[in-house]
């Protein structure tokens, strides 16, 4: 079992010591390690069995803090930074040398978040270094937004676990970069595209662009995941037992129990923050072989929704 509580200053010496503390975030849980130490990332990588060519985002508390290990920040950046900082967008910059190549698979630039949750927030106050953490799962596996999530990941190598409930948003940020005078944004997130609009001009890298970290299939349960119409998905897969992730209401084809509604009163909001919660549930129901489900509106954090449902179910 996973030490684990509230102490933000045990929480800062375990990773003074170079040790590993998984973070709560307004996002998901992050498996976090001291971001300039490479015996801190290493362990990172094999706790997660992260492949090496995937870097990592690194948490601070203050955008003075990130000046000391980027070479510029771009104009847009800041105005960026002064509108949804603390909050779910990661931006990259490019990387000075106190960053190891490790920490960014070496690349020369490096991403960087200010997570909007306060115990971290603290925890991040107090430590002199960045915190690399990517979600505390591992790699491939549905993100954490509960404790008990994260217990379901990993039973050891983990020093502490900071407990800060249940996560607000429940999806990853944003990841953005700039080019050409526009914002590119590298991953959808929390923080939606009309948000990022209202500073500058969007455009979305290309799913096709062969970016760092951009894997096909991702966020995935171990149960195969179908997305599509679900009368017909039932109808396909009448020979197994089916379990329904179901947008805003249950279906008469299938035993209710085996049902996991996202949000009753079809709330894209409140269906982001239950998304990765209803995946663990149903992946860990013993009655049920397969999940099925279908792509819910394609707007606002919908669109979020539906790239994270697209890549569980490659
Ligand atoms: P996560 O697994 O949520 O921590 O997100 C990590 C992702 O951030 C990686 O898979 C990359 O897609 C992206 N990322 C991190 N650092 C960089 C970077 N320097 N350049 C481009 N993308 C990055
Ligand atoms: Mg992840």
């Amino acid at each position: 079992m996973i030490k684990s509580g509230k102490n933000i200053d045990y929480a800062a010496k375990v990773l003074n010591d170079d040790g590993i503390v998984v973070i709560p975030t307004e996002t998901v849980y992050g498996l976090a390690g001291n971001a300039l130490k490479k015996n801190s990332v290493n362990k990172i990588y094999s706790i997660k069995k992260r492949p090496k060519h995937d870097p990592l985002i690194c948490h601070t508390d203050s955008l003075a803090k990130i000046k000391k290990y980027v070479n510029d920040i771009p104009e847009e950046a800041y105005a960026l930074a002064d509108k949804f900082w603390p909050g779910p967008m990661t931006i990259i910059f490019e990387k000075k040398n106190i960053i190891p190549d490790l920490t960014t698979s070496n690349l020369n630039t490096v991403a960087f978040r200010i997570p909007n949750k306060t115990i971290t927030l603290k925890l991040l106050e107090n430590l002199n270094y960045p915190l690399a953490a990517p979600s505390a799962n591992v790699f491939g596996y549905i993100s954490p937004t509960k404790t008990e999530h994260v217990h379901k990941n990993f039973n050891k190598g983990i020093d502490y676990l900071l407990e800060g409930g249940n996560c607000k948003l429940g999806l990853e940020s944003t990841i953005i970069g700039f080019k050409d005078n526009k914002i590119i944004v590298y991953r959808l997130g929390s923080l939606v595209l009309n948000d990022l609009k209202k500073i500058g001009k969007v455009e979305i890298l290309n799913k096709n662009d062969n970016y760092p970290g951009s894997f096909k299939n991702h966020y995935s349960p171990r149960k195969k995941l179908y997305l599509g119409n679900i009368k017909n998905l039932c109808e396909i897969h009448k020979d197994k037992k089916i379990g329904i992730l179901c947008y805003n209401k249950k279906y008469k084809e299938i035993k209710y129990e085996n049902q996991i509604i996202l949000s009753d009163k079809s709330s894209l909001e409140e269906a982001s923050k239950n998304l990765y919660s209803a995946l663990y549930k149903l992946d860990n129901m013993k009655n049920i072989d397969i999940i099925i489900s279908s792509l819910l509106p394609n707007n606002h954090i919908g669109r979020t929704i539906n790239d994270r449902l697209t890549k569980s179910a490659e």
